[in-house]
């Protein structure tokens, strides 16, 4: 992060800055594979937002996300990404790309906004996308924000044929009792369990991913393991039978033009993948 974007009047500039992103071509998608970890096939997408400021150079998204916040300007940010993500999803299908779900982050905010699901549909009616090729991630936060509001929404959106994903688990609350009261498909393990995993002596911190990848199982849900950065990461998941992963080693967020190395409509694999990313993956 730029020094400058810590002080509070570069921050309220920050929002007017943002406004004037919205209606131009300073923000960007890019997309991160998602891999199930057994066959290294890609099986989805997560899409996070690239802000380019003309004179302040790339902001980091946990900045101008919560610039959009603060500003209220979380709606039309949110609509712009859904919008964008479900189109460029739409353009995959019609050039017959293997039908691949892609994720966009929510923040609680729109969980608590009741016309949030309204938006959803209009966008994808819009789009002309399967809603089972949108997923949506929402952090704890978005539950405890505003219980009513989001189980209503999150019931809505699960009816409408759109899935859930449970962000960044572990990172805050961990509370098992939102799979049992909301209609939650994917679990996302917080990177953190992750990081020190390579050392053998962390015992706990094994036994615990084995533990929640035993309790999503139970449940029915999809375990997807964020910030795989190593190979023995990777190995560790797969050993103990982690359906899916994404990080850095697994594929970097690229733009469109990036992603098309390596999703393709004819074959998911072809050997510029192996450039990308340290370990190949098999077809
Ligand atoms: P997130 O949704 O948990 O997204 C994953 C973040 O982890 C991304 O950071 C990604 O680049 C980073 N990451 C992926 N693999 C690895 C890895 O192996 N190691 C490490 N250290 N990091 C990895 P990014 O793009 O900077 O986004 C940060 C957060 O900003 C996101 O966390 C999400 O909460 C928020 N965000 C990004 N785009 C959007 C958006 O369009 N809407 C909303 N509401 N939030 C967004
Ligand atoms: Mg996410
Ligand atoms: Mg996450």
């Amino acid at each position: 992060m730029e020094p400058a974007i810590e002080n509070s009047h570069f921050c309220s500039t920050l929002s007017d800055e943002l406004e004037k992103a919205l209606q131009s071509e300073q923000l960007r998608l890019v997309y991160q594979p998602q891999q199930n970890l057994a066959s290294r096939q890609l099986v989805g997408l997560e899409a996070l937002a690239r802000w380019t400021h003309p004179v302040y150079g790339n902001i980091e998204p946990t900045v101008f996300i919560d610039v959009a916040e603060k500003s209220g300007m979380m709606k039309r940010f949110t609509r712009w990404v859904l919008y964008q993500a479900c189109l460029q999803n739409i353009s995959w299908q019609k050039r017959g790309y293997k039908p691949l779900r892609v994720a966009v982050n929510v923040s609680p905010s729109n969980f608590a906004d009741t016309g949030f699901v309204d938006d959803v549909a209009n966008i994808l009616k819009q789009t002309r996308l399967d809603p089972h090729l949108l997923e949506l991630e929402l952090t704890e936060c978005a539950i405890f924000q505003n219980r009513a509001t989001a189980a209503e929404s999150m019931q809505r959106l699960s009816e409408m044929g759109v899935s859930l994903a449970l962000d960044d688990f572990g990172s805050g609350y961990a509370s098992m009792s939102h799979f049992k009261y909301f209609p939650i498909n994917r679990l996302k393990l917080d990177r953190t369990f992750l990081c020190d995993l390579p050392d053998s002596r962390c015992m706990k911190g094994k036994r615990i991913v084995e533990a929640i990848l035993m309790f999503a199982r139970h449940m029915g849900l999809e375990t997807v393991a964020e910030g795989v950065e190593n190979e023995s990461q990777r190995k560790f998941l797969q050993e103990i039978g982690c359906p899916v992963g994404q990080g850095f080693l697994l594929g970097t967020p690229m733009s469109v033009d990036e992603l098309a190395t390596i999703y393709r409509p004819a074959t998911f694999f072809n050997s510029s993948w192996a450039r990308k990313v340290p370990s190949p993956l098999s077809a």
